[in-house]
């Protein structure tokens, strides 16, 4: 995967040495000799991470940092901050002025490339959905995330009995609950994962029972637990296990021997980035769940039915299955509106939405088609059929009158034209239209009936 990173640096020859080695991995790389150079830069450019120097004159990385997290178009670009100190210390300020990581100076090439091909991958996922939820926003369908929405969180450890993570319970005592587990099954244990609502793992990977690196990878092939954050536990002296985790897809990793401000400023950090990820999720979801229903009824809308029906005519086609379609439109639905206003009249359209859906099959699909018409898309199924659920719709509405405000009764019927799918429709518009002369000719017939487009006209 290639990314650009702004690299900053006040060594001219530290900045060089870095500039080759990822480039030498395939790296676009953009560099800056001070933090001030590096706000600017890093506005115009957008780059994808930010590898910055802790001790550089006049501005420090970790007020460059702060200043970055603090700017809205820089505030998504993760930074990395690099310290010569090996000094606990350091690292929490870092992470506590917004860093997403830190890296030790002399920085080892492979836990580089790790670190900073996971936190541009982290970056793919949060841009692509930013933009998404940001499409909502503009459209007006969805208010801005709440950014602010700090709950106890739920950390669950999996190690082996008498392991590092057991004594963890002081520095995790401030998020909320844990769940601890043994990890000798590891493949059970990501099956148990996907029903646990969870905010964060923590996997020791120094456990010697089992194998912790299988828990990692199964976590990310579960769609349950895809985006879930992984905080990998390991001995520092090896960096085999570091980077591996990594590679599976990791989100953090801390070092033994644990020092506990560290390890409390990653889970805050992990945490924090979870929740925005979860809601920039919500996000996404609410405005395509706007832009598919229709607001009075609550059904889908005209836009969403036709797309659908064109799948569900390629499927009846491939499958060689039946397809219906029913149009429903209300009976003299102006005198309701003349007689009741107009508001009335959405609280009956409403309502006979309502009745429809709760008497179809899972299967078929109900649509606002228009003012007061309906679409019921039933596929995997021929006419007789169809007429039997249409029949039972029709009876649903006429059974039970509306009522007004003042809880007068409101007499409701529809009348339905059905039509089925052939071979010589070019595609399902067709239906609809032989669908709709059939409604034509129930309305015809006095309303509150069913009529079916006739064989020799469904053969057309
Ligand atoms: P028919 O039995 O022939 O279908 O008679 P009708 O009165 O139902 O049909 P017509 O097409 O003459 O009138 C449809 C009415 O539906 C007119 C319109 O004001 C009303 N309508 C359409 N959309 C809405 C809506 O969203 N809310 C309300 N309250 N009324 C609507
Ligand atoms: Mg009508
Ligand atoms: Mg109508």
């Amino acid at each position: 995967m290639s990314a650009r990173v702004l690299v900053v640096d006040d060594v001219l020859p530290n900045l060089k040495l870095l500039e080759r080695k990822l480039t030498d991995e395939y790296f676009d790389v953009l560099l800056a000799l001070s933090g001030t150079e590096a706000i600017e830069l890093a506005r115009r450019e957008q780059p994808d991470l930010i590898l910055l120097d802790v001790m550089m004159p006049e501005m420090d990385g970790f007020e460059a940092c702060r200043l970055l997290k603090a700017d809205p178009r820089t505030l998504h670009i993760p930074v990395v901050m690099v310290t010569a100190l090996d000094n606990a210390h350091d690292r929490v300020r870092g992470l506590e002025a917004g860093a997403d990581d830190f890296l030790v100076k002399p920085v080892r090439d492979i836990e580089l490339y790790a670190r900073v091909r996971s936190l541009v991958r982290l970056k793919t996922v949060l841009d692509e959905l930013r933009s998404r939820a940001l499409t909502g926003l503009e459209l007006g369908l969805t208010t801005e995330p709440d950014p602010e929405r700090a709950a106890p969180a739920t950390i669950a450890l999996f190690g082996e009995p008498g392991g590092v993570l057991d004594s963890l319970a002081a520095d995790l005592d401030g998020f909320g609950s844990t769940i601890s587990k043994s990890l000798t099954e590891a493949v059970a244990h990501a099956n148990r994962l996907r029903s646990l609502d969870c905010d964060l793992v923590m996997v020791d990977l120094t456990a010697q029972a089992t194998d912790g690196l299988r828990l990692v990878s199964r976590i990310r092939s579960f769609a349950e637990t895809r985006f879930l954050p992984v905080l990998t536990v390991v001995d520092g002296t090896d960096l085999g296990p570091v980077v591996k985790g990594f590679e599976l897809g990791a989100s953090d990793c801390v070092k033994l021997p644990i020092d506990s401000p560290e390890l409390q400023a990653r889970l805050r950090t992990l945490i924090k980035r979870k929740r925005l990820a979860d809601r920039l999720r919500e996000t996404v979801h609410i405005s395509m769940q706007l832009a598919v229903t229709d607001s009075v009824t609550g059904l889908y809308n005209r836009h969403y039915m036709t797309s659908h029906m064109t799948t569900l005519v390629r499927r009846a086609r491939q499958t060689d299955r039946p397809l219906t379609l029913a149009i429903l439109d209300i009976d003299h639905f102006k005198a309701v509106n003349d007689r009741f206003g107009h508001a009335t009249g959405d609280i009956v359209l409403h309502e006979v939405a309502q009745r429809i859906s709760l008497n179809i099959r899972g299967v078929d699909l109900a649509a606002r088609y228009g003012g007061e018409e309906f679409v019921v898309l039933m596929p995997d199924t021929g006419l007789e059929t169809a007429r039997g659920i249409v029949d039972r719709l029709r009876c649903v509405v006429e059974r039970t009158p509306f009522a007004a405000a003042d809880g007068t009764p409101i007499p409701v019927t529809v009348s339905i034209g059905l039509a089925e799918l052939t071979v010589t429709d070019a595609d399902g518009h067709a239906v609809l239209a032989r669908a709709d002369r059939a409604l034509y000719r129930a309305k015809g017939n006095g309303r509150n009936r069913i009529v079916v487009c006739p064989l020799h006209e469904q053969a057309a």
